[in-house]
């Protein structure tokens, strides 16, 4: 595919194209091999809000995904740089043990925080929802590390913090600042530090709206990947078309050996 062929660089989404249910899907291993082998520069960009930076890089790395912390562009971590932009408020978190480690360094308040954090977090129960609630009607701010709807793991698929995020907005009539994929500083982030423009990567995921709608949003072409949350109704109830498909990133290695590259 020559879109994939010519570009210097690849965004990839970690979720659904190399990974699922924590263990990577078939080719995603090989995949990242061929593009260490032609020196091919990546960032991974993942709204997964779990884990901190460094716990992801070491997961990936014990499932044979060698990469850096520097490659990993997770929304855990764009969350941490919008909050120091805001000057450091105090916060309430609705996240993980684990990505809070990424957040010692603000004040936690939890009688009236500036602003609430919403990740991945699977702790939710109404009284917790209702505090949130509270919160932003009181004059929190909502920073939602990302607003994705649902996502599959082995079982099945899964309801995603989005949706949480969208009923505080709902009784609140408040907007979230969205920090993780489809926002653009986010892609922008990642263009900025490989030192390239749109038109010199392309970005590979599974989810229309945040991976290639986000992704078209900066003139970065979108490929689909057939995996993960992929579906055949999921492009008929869409306006969102892809610039190219490609069935797994299984197929990436032949593609990009037989580019311009080599
Ligand atoms: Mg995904």
């Amino acid at each position: 595919m020559r879109l994939i062929e010519k570009a210097k660089g690849f965004l990839f989404d970690l979720d659904g194209v190399f990974i699922q249910s924590g263990k990577p899907l078939p080719g995603a291993i090989d995949a990242l091999a061929s593009l260490r082998a032609l020196n091919i520069p990546f960032r991974f960009l993942t709204n997964t809000t779990t884990q901190s930076r460094k716990t992801l890089q070491s997961t990936l790395k014990s499932i044979g995904l060698n990469c850096d912390e520097e490659e990993i562009f997770s929304a855990g971590f764009s969350g941490v740089q919008a909050i120091k932009a805001m000057g450091y408020p105090t916060c309430s978190y609705y996240i993980t043990d684990d990505l809070k480690k990424d957040y010692l360094i603000f004040e936690e308040d939890i009688e009236k925080p500036e602003v609430i954090i919403v990740g991945d977090y699977e702790d939710w129960n109404f009284k917790k929802l209702n505090q949130a609630f509270q919160y932003v009607m009181s004059g929190s701010r909502i920073l939602a590390l990302h607003m994705g709807k649902y996502y599959r793991v082995d079982s099945g698929l899964r309801i995603d913090a989005g949706a949480f995020v969208a009923a505080l907005e709902f009784a609140t009539n408040k907007k979230a600042k969205i920090v993780g994929k489809p926002n653009k500083e986010f892609f922008n982030s990642a263009l900025n530090d490989m030192g390239f423009g749109p038109k010199e990567v392309v970005m590979f995921g599974d989810d229309l709206i945040n991976d290639i709608s986000g992704a078209q949003e900066l003139d970065i072409p979108g490929i689909l990947v057939k995996t993960g949350k992929y579906h055949e109704g999921m492009l008929e109830s869409s306006s969102i078309i892809p610039n190219g498909f490609l069935e797994s990133i299984a197929e990436l290695p032949k593609i990009i050996s037989n580019g311009e590259q080599l």
